[in-house]
């Protein structure tokens, strides 16, 4: 089999997950730009990079359209899978947190914590989904990162930790402060495309030393050395650190936050670079718990590429151009396009004539499909959101999803 360009440790499986009207389609579609683009930092092209979007968008727009989409971000390939934002969808909101490995959170940093980002949250905590925070419209009025941060601990009880401060808010939001580097980064240009790395401003000092102070008490205990270091007073690797609040991430012990304004561009590649620096790989996850047909047997389902194919359909579209499209996340082992596969809820035979990754801008025709994808196919006449599909001797079921009484939701707004 050819090799795929990204292996699966640098493939992200995220959700980008929000209250109606925090940002979440702003912020997915400037996270499109900036992974469409190849977008050099520094590099001479950065003011024709910004006309070009400014055109396309115009002409198009840059939206999400498909269940998932594939990106990259520094040799990462980040597939977005869509999750929707609203109670009334929480069959399909579970549906989609089931098939992801993390999630952005999108909040408004003058709003807070508005009760359906509750009700998602739950959902995210039931599926252990390891979560990073991005604090949007920091150009707001009224916009108060440490605030809106405080509104995640008393309405979700989550354990948020600033990885990052702002500098200035609202039409002074003039840059973030990296707490992981320690460095300030602020922007150069109107559009926000552009910035430089500077020192830490004298004005935010103490503030910036009790933030890191409360950024690696929190996670030095995931990390011997790391603990050690920080008790004797030494300086901390960034690699180390930054290893340190994945473990802590990933085991749901702290949700990262950083801060930004979507909408004006600011603090997108920092998020993008904790997606990657933070938020798991397939690989990291443990295996999902699938059943024999016939025995009841529980089958653990390992994120192998060398194990049965075992994959889960999530959502079906109809695509202008390919006809009907089921999104499978794929589980484990691998398929070639044109394989047989059995439909273990049914018990029927299928055949998958074609494998797509959709792009932003493209459909991307593949051979072959292996554990941790999230992949379009076409030829399953018969297979509906929720269902198995196979390929072993052993009929395995994944483990049925259990959804909750439909939930009589009153938009309290
Ligand atoms: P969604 O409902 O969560 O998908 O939110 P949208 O991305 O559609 O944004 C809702 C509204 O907030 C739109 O009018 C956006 O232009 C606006 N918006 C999004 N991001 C920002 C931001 O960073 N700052 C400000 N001031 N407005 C924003």
């Amino acid at each position: 089999m050819k090799e795929r360009a990204t292996t699966l440790e640098k493939t992200r499986n995220i959700g980008i997950m929000a209250h109606i009207d925090a940002g979440k389609t702003t912020t997915t579609e400037r996270i499109l730009f900036y992974t469409g683009k190849n977008y050099k930092l520094g590099s001479v092209d950065e003011g024709t990079a910004t006309m070009d979007w400014m055109d396309q968008e115009k002409e198009r727009g840059i939206t999400i359209t498909s269940a998932a989409t594939t990106a990259f971000w520094k040799d990462h390939r980040i597939n977005i899978i869509d999750t929707p934002g609203h109670v009334d969808f929480t069959v399909e909101v579970e549906r989609s947190l089931r098939v992801l490995d993390g999630a952005v959170a999108v909040f408004d940093a003058q709003a807070g914590v508005e009760p359906q980002s509750e009700t998602v949250w739950r959902q995210a905590d039931k599926y252990h989904v390891p979560r990073i925070a991005f604090m949007n419209k920091m150009d707001k009025i009224g916009a108060d990162f440490l605030a809106a941060i405080g509104t995640m601990v008393t309405k979700l009880k989550a354990n948020p930790v600033a990885i990052q401060l702002p500098i200035g808010s609202e039409s002074g939001f003039e840059g973030i402060i990296d707490l992981v580097q320690m460095k300030a980064l602020r922007w150069t240009n109107q559009e926000g495309t552009e910035f430089t790395y500077s020192n830490i401003p004298e004005f935010l000092q103490a503030q910036v030393e009790e933030a890191r102070e409360d950024l690696v008490t929190h996670v030095a205990e995931f990390d011997e050395e790391l603990m050690d270091l920080y008790i004797e007073g030494e300086e901390l690797p960034v690699d180390r650190l930054k290893a340190a609040i994945r473990k802590a991430t990933l085991l749901g012990q702290i949700t990262p936050v950083l801060c930004g304004s979507a909408f004006r561009n600011k603090g997108i590649q920092p998020l993008l670079d904790a997606i990657v620096d933070y938020l798991p790989s397939p690989k990291d996850l443990p295996p999902v718990v699938g059943e024999i047909i016939d025995s009841e047997r529980k089958i653990e389902v390992y994120p192998d590429e060398n194990g049965p194919f075992v994959a889960m359909a999530f959502k079906i579209m109809i695509d202008p151009f390919v006809g009907k499209l089921t999104f499978l996340r794929v589980y484990s082992g691998s398929l070639e396009k044109g394989a047989y596969v059995i439909n273990t809820n049914k018990n029927l035979k299928e055949r998958i004539s074609r494998l797509l990754f959709m792009h932003a801008d493209k459909r991307e025709e593949v051979d072959y499909i292996r554990a941790g994808d999230i992949v379009a196919v076409v030829g399953l006449k018969n297979t509906m959101t929720g269902e198995t599909i196979a390929l072993s001797e052993e009929k395995i079921v994944l483990e049925k999803i259990e959804f909750p009484e439909p939930v009589i939701s009153i938009a309290i707004e």
